[in-house]
């Protein structure tokens, strides 16, 4: 069976509800610019599930998932985040995991407006922590993630960017001063890599991170919190001298402070026929890269306790921190809202992060 997710736009009733959503169903499945045209011949092979976004929504407006999934591990744990994203993306991943956004071309017909003030008062107005720019990466609408970021800030909500981290030298300072926090990927460690399967340069990317961690201040004057996401794909960016590579590099230019997220990759966009990434490829390179001396190393997109855990950096203490399972937090001992301070309760170790 093939999936085809299809979207034709806000649904104004004409006719009975009924016969409204069988038409956008077929024009779904015949006119949506990114897919070929389901033929008549295909109609009666046609398994049709209709979702239904609420009225006056932004695209992907609203989502809470918790901190955990942008994903940042050290950045106010287990907060609430609202998350949104437009449409459109300036890479060109082969493994997209958000294609349906990141590749859409019809943002007027998938959107309707949101102005940056109304995302800010929706986030308030539900007691949301963060507001984050995701799905498609923001730097395609850096001037709007710029204005919502303002005014988030002025309400005390956190802004927070989750990006590929390609864009020019002349938009980091702006992007970066309105961001309170980033999750960056860094989705391989060869140019051979990055160009054939992301369609960007590797040397780009890493600018951006070693501008972001070392140079990206708020207004404040306080760093950008940022963390790191590698999405491991099989035969791809998984092998051990990549690895070393990577790691290696975060260490000399980053410090070992900076945590790093390996993701398992699930078969999606045009790597389908891409096995999803073995669980011992995420114990293996989460060993590598502890053994190069980061000092928090995290398995994304799978139940792995070990992996997910955050534990104090100190070898002569190692205390679990933040116990996780997945996105779920078990036990928290660091942060301030289930009474810690930031340090390591045990032996006293500062952890860095927001707390
Ligand atoms: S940067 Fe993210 S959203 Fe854009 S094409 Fe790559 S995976 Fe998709």
């Amino acid at each position: 069976m093939t999936l085809v997710r299809g979207c034709i736009g806000s649904l104004v009733a004409h006719q009975p509800l009924g016969k409204d959503v069988i038409a956008h169903a077929v024009d779904a499945a015949t006119r949506d610019p990114r897919f070929n045209p389901v033929t008549a011949a295909e109609y009666p092979l046609l398994n049709i599930e209709v979702s239904v976004l609420g009225g006056g929504s932004q695209r992907q407006l609203p989502s809470r998932p918790a901190m955990e999934k942008k994903p940042l591990n050290h950045f106010h744990p287990g907060s609430s985040v609202l998350s949104f994203g437009t449409a459109g993306c300036n890479s060109g991943c082969r493994f997209c995991q958000n294609f349906d956004i990141a590749k859409a071309r019809s943002i007027d017909k998938l959107s309707v407006g949101a102005s940056p003030e109304k995302i800010a008062q929706i986030a308030a107005s539900r007691g949301i922590d963060s507001v984050a720019f995701t799905y498609n990466d923001p730097i395609v609408f850096a001037e709007y993630a710029i204005d919502t970021a303002q005014a988030c800030r002025a309400l005390g909500i956190h802004p927070i960017a989750v990006t590929a981290g390609y864009m020019s030298a002349e938009a980091r300072p702006d992007f970066y001063a309105a961001m309170d926090a980033a999750n960056i990927d860094l989705k391989g460690f060869t140019e051979d890599f990055y160009w054939k399967v992301t369609g960007t340069h590797l040397a780009d990317v890493l600018a951006t991170i070693d501008y972001a961690v070392n140079e990206a201040r708020t207004p404040e004057g306080e760093h950008v919190w940022v963390e790191l996401t590698t999405l491991l794909i099989p035969g791809l960016n998984d092998d051990d001298a990549q690895l070393h590579a990577e790691c290696t590099w975060i260490g000399e230019h980053l410090g070992p402070d900076v945590p790093l997220h390996f993701s398992a990759f699930h078969p999606s966009y045009r790597m389908m026929d891409v096995p999803p990434t073995p669980h011992e490829t995420l114990t293996r390179t989460r060993a590598i890269a502890l053994a190069e001396g980061l000092h928090y190393v995290y398995a994304g997109n799978v139940h792995d306790r070990e992996g997910d855990t955050t534990y104090c950096p100190n070898p002569q203490c190692h205390a679990k921190l933040i116990e996780r399972d997945w996105y779920r937090i078990i036990a928290d001992r660091l942060s301030a809202s289930s009474g810690g301070n930031g340090h390591c309760p045990q032996c006293g170790t500062a952890i860095a992060g927001r707390w």
